[in-house]
């Protein structure tokens, strides 16, 4: 990627856009393209096909989504699956009618099968059933990355497809019906604190494992693979590493200091037993995340409460 190239960010208002636009400007990238959801509804065919006409960017990195933790996934099943088709397939058939030079597709950790052998290898895409809870979510990516794959195999793009862990960071979403686990039970113990509360409610059993990457480590894995991976086989982005639920939310209580007891609501869905990626591919290419899971969250805590 040339320094002046012209870069679309495709959805830079959120956790991972944002990330992305501060690490490109960070090296040097003058040129970012960057409509928010008002400007440029990514939903409207015809409105992409305009931008994309008008526009004629040389790059493409596709981070808009419509995300959310598993009561979001759970109760706006038909949003998430109609939104995300629509907003990749408008995206990616642009970038191929305009002959945009690579796109980089984010999808997720969730789209491999409920079961997989963990730690999850890129070749387990496909093996089994999915987590209920996020089929949609899933089943929409998992077009898009096969759109990618067979784009690149019809056409001959270049549109590779990365798969990130559950991610945390800066621009996160705190809505408690709609949030990811980690800014959840920011926000629940920081309430709690504040409102000297006896106890917080934790959701399921506390037993499953995830695996947490801070975005900006995820943000310079993009770039990195955007210079250097030309593949269309999805390539996996993590630490590594998981801890699991009890555990990530007595290290939260700890950093925020709440002195109160954790309740657990088993009447919530647990969803995925655990989903740690195998990060051996990205690992050979040169990358590895930096940044640990408590220096994060504390740095993220002082920041955003
Ligand atoms: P997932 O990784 O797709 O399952 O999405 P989440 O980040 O929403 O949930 C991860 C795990 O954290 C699940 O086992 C949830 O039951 C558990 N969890 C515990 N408390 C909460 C909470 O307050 N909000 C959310 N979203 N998840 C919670």
């Amino acid at each position: 990627m040339e320094k002046d190239a012209k870069i679309f960010v495709a959805g830079h208002n959120g956790m991972v856009g944002s990330a992305l636009v501060r690490k490109l400007k960070q090296e040097g990238y003058t040129n970012l393209i960057l409509k928010s959801s008002k400007a440029l509804d990514l939903v409207d065919q015809e409105k992409v096909n305009t931008f994309f006409k008008t526009e004629k960017p040389d790059y493409v990195f596709l981070a808009a989504a419509k995300v959310g933790g598993i009561e979001a996934n759970n109760t706006y099943r038909g949003q998430f699956l109609y939104e995300n088709l629509m907003i990749q397939n408008n995206v990616i058939h642009q970038s191929y009618v305009h002959q945009v030079k690579k796109l980089l597709f984010l999808a997720s950790s969730c789209i491999y099968p409920k079961f997989a052998e963990q730690p999850i290898k890129e070749a387990s895409l496909l093996t089994g059933e999915l987590e209920p809870t996020n089929e949609p979510y899933a089943i929409a990516k998992i077009a898009g990355l096969k759109l990618c794959e067979n784009y690149n195999r019809q056409y001959g793009c270049n549109f590779i497809t990365v798969m990130p862990t559950n991610l945390y960071g800066p621009n996160d979403n705190y809505d408690l019906n709609t949030a990811h686990v980690l800014p959840a039970l920011l926000r629940k113990f920081h309430d709690a604190k504040r409102k000297q509360l006896e106890y917080v409610e934790v959701w399921g059993t506390g037993t499953p494992k995830r695996e947490f990457l801070h975005v900006d480590d995820l943000a310079n894995a993009c770039i990195h693979l955007m210079q250097s991976y030309n593949s269309y086989a999805p390539i996996n982005v993590g630490t590594g590493k998981d801890i699991t639920i009890r555990e990530l939310a007595n290290l939260i209580k700890d950093i925020v200091a709440f002195k109160g007891d954790i309740k657990w609501n088993s009447d919530r869905p647990d969803g995925t037993p655990r989903k740690l990626l195998d990060v051996a591919l990205i690992h050979q290419l040169g990358w590895k995340y930096s940044i640990d899971l408590e220096d994060g969250i504390k740095k993220l805590y002082r920041d955003k409460f």
